[in-house]
């Protein structure tokens, strides 16, 4: 059972397009089951549940037969969200007889629902003639390869929406979250990781003689790096290993798969995603094969099949031509794609993985670049060229938008930048609430491009620099002296004013390319502090570049990630006393800066008191402590909805955090993203937090809304949200506050009703 629900998942998988897809569904279920019928059902317009492919059942009834929620024996099965088994499906009260199914020859019917988050997408049914209950064991395969397929099948649909570029393609909307607010109208550009066969974008090729010389000229080259590989292996190897070598090259023969890539060519395909194609096709076939060594070979065919996308993408790669509007594309985007873009191109980021506090998704609201992130759906490979809309506020993609939703986005961008220009004079004010409370805003950096934005935005200085994008965009870490030139810019930039430099902190879903760290579990593995203890090598070298670089101009503080106990916090700052002894002993003239830790690990929160008697300052990591608190991966599109920054909890630990830092005297801050949202914003100010670190985009926002209201609303508003149980009665709360102060249009500047 196991090995034939795999193989039809797997073949399912590599089906293109939609009605693939459910033919294979339909003919390869019955087989397995042994049934005389197996047909999908799936929603169609006006929310009728639409016979789409089957296999037992007349062809002629396929998109004929409808059934509404509630209606017949489908419908039923919609309604309850369960299977329903039934022996004599005639003599069933729901029953409806359609005549051009032809089914009045099978008695029993077994219908299992096909729900995809949380909606029924569809019913998968079996049936036969033979007068019985379908049993347990059925019943379970049923159920089991409708939840696995359910995903695939809401990916083939969306796939089905989408027609061949230059066609007229119809609108299609894809959701994700929100990961960075702002509305963006341009052409897409796919990017994906080199050599990954499923990632592979779709493209037409023009000058179809030019790209069948590209793909043999490729194919040439592959075929002299295996024979190259087969000298060099001659002699370790036995004459049945060699012999893989000759399968290889035969593979890439006319007669094989370079063949059928031709063929694929000639009608327009470009060669990388023909290539691609073929090369899954017969990956999954022999995947699905029942022989174990035949079934090994589908690791010979993605291994060729590699090795020759490598060549085919790397002649692509060197000319690639980013629009002028260029909205980046991709299955997981990561910080070095986005600094490939030129900057002044770069308009709009989605991602298909992550989440709105994802890395990359902090990158992007730093950088006000209107992002959607956790598209699950989103056929990537097909949007390439595309145009398309990226409603950042709502988490919303448009793919080949009518002119009307042009219209209206434009609309909306173009109100978002009066606003902003609005919010541009307040550059110079204090941020002080309305009866003279001062807080101040700081920012959070990271690129070199943030000090402006920030300069501009009034920022009174930095409350947390992720040290970490400098060391992202290289090939192999900074020297001391690298580091020393990157620190003391950012330090220079903002003087006189305070620039938190926080030490490495690498892991979850923060990779150096030249230094992997593969986990299970990254967020609870070897990240931040854990690492650069275990390398202090690495830790000391950026202490001392940190402390050289602030010499002179004495606005350093050093702040730590991810500390989980007093010792990790002891031991780092004996790294530090021993990294600043030795700069004293080799003549230069520096201070020992104020260090402070980050409380972004529930076991910090406990600890607030201790660990707070031990340092100048404490900085709260609300985006860490979230997913920690509310056990949520902050980088899993899946269980973005439960990433609740409002929930009690959280208020409660933020609250708590604060109160046991003064207790020990130390300034209490917070620079998680939370921060930067103006209705938190009002909490934090109102809970007793001396300064909020945020991205330069919103600081502007921040600022206007608290300049809207006084520390008593702020109190009294925290009061009543402390005592109310769930995050979005707090959102509620804040939400309705924000509109009697009349600033919410500074918070979600417009209503969007596309
Ligand atoms: C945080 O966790 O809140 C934080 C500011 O650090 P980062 O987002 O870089 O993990
Ligand atoms: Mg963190």
């Amino acid at each position: 059972m196991l090995n034939s629900l795999r193989s039809i998942v797997q073949e399912v998988n590599a089906a293109r397009d939609l009605p693939k897809a459910l033919a294979i569904i339909v003919s390869r279920v019955k087989r397995a089951m042994q049934t005389q019928v197996c047909s999908v059902y799936l929603r169609g317009p006006n929310d009728e549940f639409v016979l789409m492919a089957t296999e037992g059942l007349q062809q002629q009834a396929v998109g004929q037969v409808r059934m509404a929620p509630g209606q017949g024996l489908v419908g039923r099965v919609v309604t309850r969200e369960e299977p329903v088994n039934l022996e004599d499906a005639e003599s069933h009260p729901a029953y409806q007889y359609f005549p051009e199914t032809g089914e009045e020859r099978f008695s029993s019917f077994l219908g299992v629902p096909i729900i995809h988050h949380r909606q029924v997408l569809g019913v998968l049914v079996v049936q036969q003639s033979e007068r019985r209950r379908f049993d347990e064991g059925d019943e379970a395969f049923l159920v089991t390869m409708s939840a696995q397929l359910a995903g695939v099948i809401a990916h083939a649909e969306a796939t089905g929406t989408m027609v061949a570029v230059g066609a007229a393609a119809e609108q299609a909307r894809f959701a994700g979250v929100s990961g960075a607010p702002g509305i963006a109208i341009g052409e897409s550009v796919v990017v994906a990781p080199l050599a990954d066969l499923k990632g592979v974008p779709y493209q037409q090729c023009d000058d179809i003689a030019a790209e069948l010389e590209f793909f043999q000229r490729c194919l040439n080259a592959v075929r002299d790096d295996i024979r190259d590989l087969g000298t060099q292996l001659e002699e370790r190897l036995n004459r049945e290993e060699r012999a893989l070598f000759d399968a290889y090259l035969a593979m890439l023969d006319d007669a094989a798969l370079g063949g059928e890539v031709t063929a694929k060519i000639r009608e327009g395909t470009c060669a990388p995603y023909a290539w691609s194609e073929v090369i899954l096709e017969h990956e999954n076939n022999f995947a699905g094969m029942h022989d174990a060594y035949l079934r090994e070979r589908a690791t010979d065919v993605r291994d060729l099949g590699r090795r020759v996308l490598a060549y085919l993408q790397e002649s692509n790669q060197s000319c690639k031509i980013y629009p002028d509007n260029t909205i980046l594309i991709g299955d997981e985007l990561t910080a070095s794609m986005l600094g490939e873009v030129p900057e002044d191109k770069l308009v709009g980021l989605v991602s298909v993985q992550g989440s709105g506090n994802s890395h990359v998704a902090i990158l992007a609201r730093a950088m006000g670049i209107p992002t959607v992130m956790g598209a699950v759906d989103l056929p990537y490979t097909r949007m390439d060229g595309r145009p398309v809309i990226v409603d950042g506020y709502k988490g919303a993609v448009y793919s080949d938008p009518s002119k009307q939703l042009r219209k209206h986005y434009r609309a909306i961008a173009e109100e978002e930048r009066e606003l902003v220009k609005g919010l541009e004079a307040l550059k110079d004010l204090p941020c002080e609430t309305l009866d003279k409370y001062r807080l101040p805003l700081w920012v959070n950096t990271g690129l070199m491009a943030d000090v402006v934005r920030s300069l501009e935005r009034g920022a009174e200085g930095v409350g947390l620099y992720r040290t970490e994008v400098p060391f992202l965009l290289r090939d192999r870490f900074p020297s001391e002296e690298e580091q020393r030139i990157i620190y003391r810019e950012q330090l220079e930039a903002f003087a006189p004013h305070t620039v938190t430099m926080r030490t490495l902190d690498i892991g979850g879903d923060k990779a150096l390319p030249y230094f992997p760290i593969e986990e299970d579990n990254p967020f609870l593995g070897w990240r931040g502090i854990r690492v650069t203890l275990d390398h202090p090598e690495i830790f000391l070298a950026q202490i001392r570049a940190m402390i050289k670089a602030s010499s002179g101009l004495d606005n350093l503080r050093i702040l730590l990630p991810m500390i989980s106990s007093v010792s990790e916090l002891e031991q780092s700052k004996a790294l530090i006393y021993r990294a600043y002894h030795e700069l004293l002993e080799e003549g230069y003239e520096v201070h020992l800066p104020p260090l402070g830790v980050m409380i972004e690990v529930p076991a910090a929160v406990y600890q607030a008191r201790e660990l707070a008697a031990r340092v100048d300052f404490l900085s709260v990591g609300s985006n860490d402590l979230t997913q920690y608190l509310l056990a949520v991966d902050r980088n899993n599109a899946r269980v973005a909805g439960q990433y609740q920054a409002f929930h009690p909890a959280v208020l409660r630990a933020l609250q708590q955090v604060v109160n046991d830092g003064h207790t020990q005297g130390v300034s209490v801050g917070i620079c998680g993203e939370l921060a930067g949202d103006p209705g938190a914003a009002i909490l934090l100010m109102a809970m007793g937090y001396d300064v909020l670190s945020m991205n330069a985009t919103n600081l502007p926002k921040v600022k206007s809304v608290i300049r809207a209201i006084n520390l008593e609303q702020a109190e009294v508003l925290l009061e009543e949200v402390m005592h109310l149980v769930d995050a979005e009665q707090v959102r509620a709360r804040i939400d309705q506050m924000l509109l009697e102060t009349g600033v919410n249009r500074v918070v979600r500047p417009l209503e969007i009703d596309a």
